[in-house]
């Protein structure tokens, strides 16, 4: 098996704006394994939020070695070389772990979702993102969301009742919230009250990660479900929430992949706990591999490549907020031809 990478600037179509940053681009990694002359393709995405800067995962991909790999057992087997090597970097173990999935499926003819056995017609709708921003913007990308029919809004300012106000003004349509860690708990105990009146239907980490007493009382309390998000890492940190929280948020950016994945819906399940699964800004190598799970979980927030103007690879598409898997082994995503020169930086 071979390994190599490349770096890509993903643009966004507007400035993401939330509790926390504000970012006109990022830069990614796609990481690519090769065998038998058939590659599987991978991404990992920085997260600052947990100590992943894009400079960490680029010294991860100029320094990853794979000569000592046997490539000769099974997928497991595979994963249980690779996934050590990407040394607790949990976005560049997702991009091992997608690549490693992606090329085991293309060699031997099985999309990822049977492998999981998801059924592709079981797809969910996935919620659009409506950043923060000003209240003039905020009523331009509702109205540029018009096809999606739930839409996530990002709070944790000091205008989220304007905000809200003003999507109201402009549709009736299912509203998901996320904090993003914004609130105190009277904050959030007064906020999900108002919520519960807006037509709003569950509410994304309110409080910060570090406060599980507090959210815990916010449970007990609120009219309106709580999901965790900052919290909820991989599936080590479900046993804890199931007091805090009435679901979980699963990124496989944050949980490292698409095994540690479909563990934590498994174990969510046996909890009684709700299933989000959700992306980061994200092409259609990651978003395309998160669907492939959707059908196995309650809500999809998985509008990553839509919030991007210069998508390399075709995959997943959403019409009408309704994910559509692609055909063909594997992921199914392939490079757009428009963007299939090579790409900034490459190491063979
Ligand atoms: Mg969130």
């Amino acid at each position: 098996m071979e390994f190599h990478y490349s770096t890509y600037r993903i643009r966004l179509r507007h400035t993401f704006t939330i509790a926390r940053s504000s970012h006109d681009y990022y830069d990614i990694i796609f990481v690519y394994l090769t065998k038998d002359g058939i590659t599987g393709v991978g991404e990992a995405v920085p997260m600052n939020r947990y100590g992943e800067p894009f400079d960490r995962l680029l010294k991860l991909a100029l320094t990853f070695d794979i000569n000592d790999l046997d490539d000769s057992g099974s997928l497991d087997d595979w994963l249980d070389q690779l996934l050590p090597k990407a040394d607790s970097c949990r976005s560049f173990s997702m991009a091992l772990d997608t690549a490693a999935y992606d090329l085991w499926g293309k060699l031997h003819g099985e999309p990822l979702y049977d492998r999981l056995g998801a059924l592709p017609e079981k797809t969910p709708l996935t919620s659009y993102t409506i950043g923060i921003d000003s209240i003039d913007v905020i009523r331009q990308k509702v109205t540029e969301a018009e096809q999606y029919p739930i839409l996530k809004v990002k709070l944790g300012t000091d205008d989220d009742r304007a905000i809200i106000e003003t999507i109201r003004d402009c549709t009736d349509k299912v509203v998901r919230v996320d904090a993003n860690e914004g609130w105190d708990l009277e904050t959030a105990l007064e906020m999900c009250d108002w919520l519960a009146t807006k037509n709003v239907e569950f509410v994304e980490q309110p409080l910060p990660s570090s406060d599980l007493e507090s959210t815990a009382r916010l449970k007990e309390q609120s009219p309106l479900k709580i999901i965790a998000d900052e919290n909820c890492l991989d599936s080590r940190n479900i046993p804890e929430l199931a007091d805090a929280f009435h679901g979980i948020n699963i990124k496989l950016m944050k949980c490292g992949g698409v095994r540690e994945g479909f563990k934590m819906i498994q174990m969510a399940r046996e909890l009684d706990l709700e299933i989000m699964l959700g992306c980061m800004i994200e092409t259609s190598v990651a978003i395309s591999t998160a669907t492939h799970l959707s059908p196995l979980v309650d809500y999809a927030d998985l509008d990553g490549h839509i919030l991007i103007s210069n998508d390399p690879y075709l995959g997943a598409t959403v019409d009408g907020g309704k994910l559509t898997l692609p055909d063909g082994p594997g992921l199914g995503v392939t490079l757009r031809e428009s963007v299939a020169e090579p790409m900034e930086e490459e190491l063979a």
